[in-house]
């Protein structure tokens, strides 16, 4: 058994749809399950349908329609008959977002969020599923959220690893019966009172990897658009070079500090079960990628750099001068956890606190307020941070030639520093 999933690059038009269909090909004689996220860039069309219906914007209609339109248009070049069932299914998708954004936004955004985001996926999954079936590959649509459980954690639902640990094998060997491959969401669940939930953007990757672990699969596949894992961003660094392979420890870090090629949660749960995962070009389908597994070291042994943009740095004091301790410390943090910000670094000296944290409008603003009222509160905008993972001295020298540099910490494999944006 093999869990494969597919990004949004991948099914963005017709053709892109065909070349899954064309892989697929390949492995006709496995069991599959396949993890597939919603068309090119419909998750962030369905975000504004959100936030129009929630500002009571007046060309939600119009954003609703281009939604349709889009997966229309695909719908027709794919080469389905008139009268074919995926009509009705696309139609009663539009139904469910309609009927989600008519009265009166009581039930708050996230929940509103979830129904509404969701639909990405379920529209992307009928038209894979239909087109395979339609050219002479049975396969089974299976609607994750029968099977995937999560908490009520509107936007970013925790997985009830327990119901779900029962219900995935339950339903895919039943599946299987009528059909080695099986077609599904990603990024989507319910809770147990079966409404929709997601599980945070990007999330999909994630979904394969709760698959994989609940099946025990053999490999997890992610099929993307790029060769492998590369040791940079190609848009930041431009000597990158791709990663043969990764070791979970490697690979959990990476994740972990911003490498945006696979879902930070994904890895944990295939390192429990040694499952590996292979990171392969749907453009070159036939190439190695890159494997992520049980390995003592990742090969070739480069230095792997992350950058992420815009962050803040925050330095925070005890209005008196007296010392950052314990207790200020918890205080600070419950502030974190209050407002849902993660901390990229930290350090502290005996008066202030410094930490550094994505700089995101719709939580730090409100953040700094409420540090304000305890605290003496400095901060920097417009910073970077670089995580190198593996660095060599020169490797830091030579990438912060010129550069302000606002903090710096190095362990034995992992230099970060925060430095300002040029
Ligand atoms: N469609 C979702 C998103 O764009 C999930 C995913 O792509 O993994 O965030
Ligand atoms: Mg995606």
């Amino acid at each position: 058994m093999k869990v494969f999933k597919f990004g949004g690059a991948s099914v963005k038009d017709a053709t892109a749809v065909k070349n899954v269909a064309a892989i697929l090909d390949h492995y006709k004689k496995e069991q599959l399950v396949v993890v597939v996220s919603a068309m090119g860039k419909t998750t962030n069309a369905l975000e504004k349908i959100v936030t129009a219906f929630i500002q009571k914007q007046d060309h939600l209609g119009e954003l609703i329609d281009e939604v349709r339109q889009f997966h229309q248009s695909i719908i027709d070049e794919l080469g389905f008959p008139a009268n074919h069932p995926i009509n009705d299914k696309i139609s009663n998708c539009f139904v469910e977002i309609e009927w989600n954004t008519e009265g009166e936004s009581d039930k708050g955004y996230n929940f509103v969020y979830d129904q509404i985001v969701s639909m990405g996926e379920l529209l992307a999954t009928h038209i894979v599923s239909d087109y395979l079936s339609l050219y002479g590959r049975p396969n089974s649509w299976l609607d994750v959220r029968d099977v995937l459980i999560t908490d009520n954690n509107y936007r970013e639902g925790i997985v009830d690893w327990n119901i779900t640990g029962q219900l995935i094998p339950k339903k895919v060997t039943s599946l299987l019966a009528s059909s080695p491959l099986i077609i599904t969401q990603g990024f989507i669940g319910a809770t147990t009172e079966n409404f929709t939930t997601t599980l945070g953007r990007e999330g999909s990757d994630y979904t394969a990897a709760i698959f994989s672990f609940c099946l025990q699969a053999s490999e997890m596949v992610v099929w993307k658009d790029v060769p492998g894992v590369l040791s940079a961003d190609p848009k930041y660094y431009d000597d990158a070079v791709k990663l043969e392979q990764i070791s979970y420890r490697d690979a959990i870090e990476l994740t972990y500090y911003g490498a945006t090629v696979i879902h930070p949660k994904t890895i944990k749960p295939l390192e429990n079960r040694q499952i590996p995962l292979r990171v392969a070009s749907f453009l070159a389908p036939g190439d190695k990628g890159t494997l992520i597994g049980d390995f003592p070291t990742t090969k070739p042994l480069v230095p792997c750099f992350i950058f992420k943009p815009n962050q803040i740095l925050f330095s925070i004091a005890a209005k008196d001068f007296s010392f950052i301790a314990e207790d200020s410390l918890s205080t600070i943090f419950g502030l974190f956890v209050k407002h849902h910000v993660k901390v990229n670094l930290m350090q502290n000296s005996a008066i202030s606190f410094s930490v550094c944290m994505d700089n995101d409008p719709l939580k730090i603003p409100e953040l700094s307020k409420e540090l304000s009222e305890y605290y003496t509160v400095r901060y920097n905008e417009n910073l970077r941070l670089i995580t190198i993972r593996h660095y060599f001295p020169s490797t830091v020298e030579q990438l912060t030639k010129g550069k302000v540099i606002l903090l710096e910490q190095r362990s034995r494999q992992t230099a970060q520093l925060v430095i300002r944006e040029d």
